[in-house]
């Protein structure tokens, strides 16, 4: 086995370059003297090398990477034995958390088999995930919380562009793949970083609106849904570009096409139906069908996957209350291009889309001074997961409803009305 196999041939290599140096520059913003922790899976190592080039070349102090592999993690569960499950690098994720504390940057580069766990027991699946999330959960805080700058790529993993690209021969599987994450990253253009500051401005006029209105609830009608989601006091949308606590403005998510803010987590009412599948840590789970009462959902079930998302339900009280809502017009570029991605960064960039779990405290007003108290009180929702899945589509309608019940349309049949 090599470590760069010959499927790079497939990916143009001056749109990659493009991307780390868009990654540097848009996503982190890094600074000077700053360093960079990166973590990646073992195939995105010629990305890695060039986010690292760009991230010396922009000054940063030290770029720290750690790889995932897929056959490792399989070995796990093929012969581990079964305490294994319950363990988690503790003391790796202790000193990403040390790192952020002083001043580090992080940099994620996604691009994992979705599938990779499908054919694995999703009992271990869930105990691994649990152990993982708590371990995880100090430096995790730090992102959530928004200490410090932070930045999410990805990159075509051959085993990910099979999934996406099941009948292609694995090189144009990976060509494809390559081709349309450069373009929903934006890099394949002349000058991307202007293209982001243009983006950046147009989903600040959105969320301006939206903070300009205040509604107090959002109110979604579609094929099995009806679902007002209200909001949680004092909410502040947020898209695209954002400064962290640490001063430093930074593209947390490439691509995004998405405005979001914090719903109520006790008042969420009614139903609603997936209109993506969602991919969830190797298990597809499809045709989600939810009901809430309270803000708790009270009723789910799926076509496929059910037993996993009952399972990921059941994680703690939060895992099934709202922590995010999120809007994005159907004709997104991600949405226009027709590919499942089976990746959540691509395909809730597709859709309108609800997160379970884990609220993020910047989508308060001054919600940097909030203690977690306050944003509880205010109806911030916590928990160890945040997972977003898809709830628009071209037949879904949106009306904002403002603190005397009148409404005023937001999106019809998937468009900004
Ligand atoms: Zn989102
Ligand atoms: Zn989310």
């Amino acid at each position: 086995m090599t470590i760069v196999p010959n499927f790079q041939t497939a990916i143009d290599p001056a749109k990659l370059e493009k991307l780390g140096e868009v990654a540097v520059k848009v996503g982190l913003g890094l600074e000077e003297g700053q360093d960079l922790v990166i973590t990646a899976p073992v195939a995105a190592l010629p990305l890695v090398r060039f986010i690292t080039k760009h991230a010396y070349m922009a000054g940063a102090g030290l770029v720290s990477a750690f790889y995932s592999d897929e056959e490792t993690t399989l070995a796990r569960y093929r012969h581990a034995p079964d305490a294994s499950f319950d363990k988690a690098s503790n003391w790796l994720y202790e000193g990403m958390a040390k790192a952020y504390e002083n001043g580090a940057a992080r940099l994620a580069i996604a691009g994992d088999n979705p599938m990779l766990l499908a054919e694995q027991d999703p009992a271990k699946v869930a105990r691994a995930n649990k152990a993982n999330s708590m371990a995880y959960k100090p430096a995790l805080e730090k992102i959530a919380n928004f200490d410090i700058n932070w930045n999410i790529v990805s990159y075509p993993n051959p085993s990910w562009a099979r999934q996406v690209f099941p009948d292609l021969p694995e090189e144009a599987a990976v060509a494809k793949l390559a081709e349309a994450i450069f373009a929903a990253s934006r890099v394949d253009v002349a000058d991307p970083v202007a293209a982001w500051a243009e983006h950046n401005a147009n989903l600040r006029k959105r969320s301006g609106w939206l903070n300009g209105e205040r509604f107090s609830a959002l109110h979604f009608t579609g094929p099995g849904t009806d679902l007002t989601v209200g909001l949680a006091d004092g909410h502040e949308w947020h898209g695209g570009a954002s400064t962290a606590k640490n001063g430093i403005t930074c593209n947390p998510n490439i691509p995004t096409e998405e405005v979001f803010t914090t719903p109520h987590a006790l008042k969420v009412e009614g139903h609603v139906s997936s209109t993506k599948p969602l991919s969830h840590q190797g298990t597809l789970i499809d045709n989600i069908q939810v009901r809430f009462e309270g803000g708790r959902i009270v009723e789910a079930k799926a076509s496929k996957g059910e037993e996993v998302l009952n399972k990921v339900l059941d994680t703690d009280e939060g895992a099934r209350r709202l922590g995010e809502v999120a809007l994005v017009p159907h004709s997104s570029p991600i949405s226009a291009s027709g590919i499942l991605f089976y990746n959540t960064l691509f395909d809730e960039n597709a859709s309108c889309h609800i997160a379970l779990g884990q609220c993020y405290s910047k989508c308060f007003l001054d919600g940097a001074s909030l203690s977690p108290e306050q944003i509880k009180a205010q109806g911030g929702n916590s928990s160890l997961i945040h997972i977003d899945w898809m709830i628009g589509s071209n037949q879904v309608d949106i009306d904002g409803v403002r603190a005397d019940g009148s409404k005023v349309p937001v999106m019809r049949k998937g468009e900004w009305a």
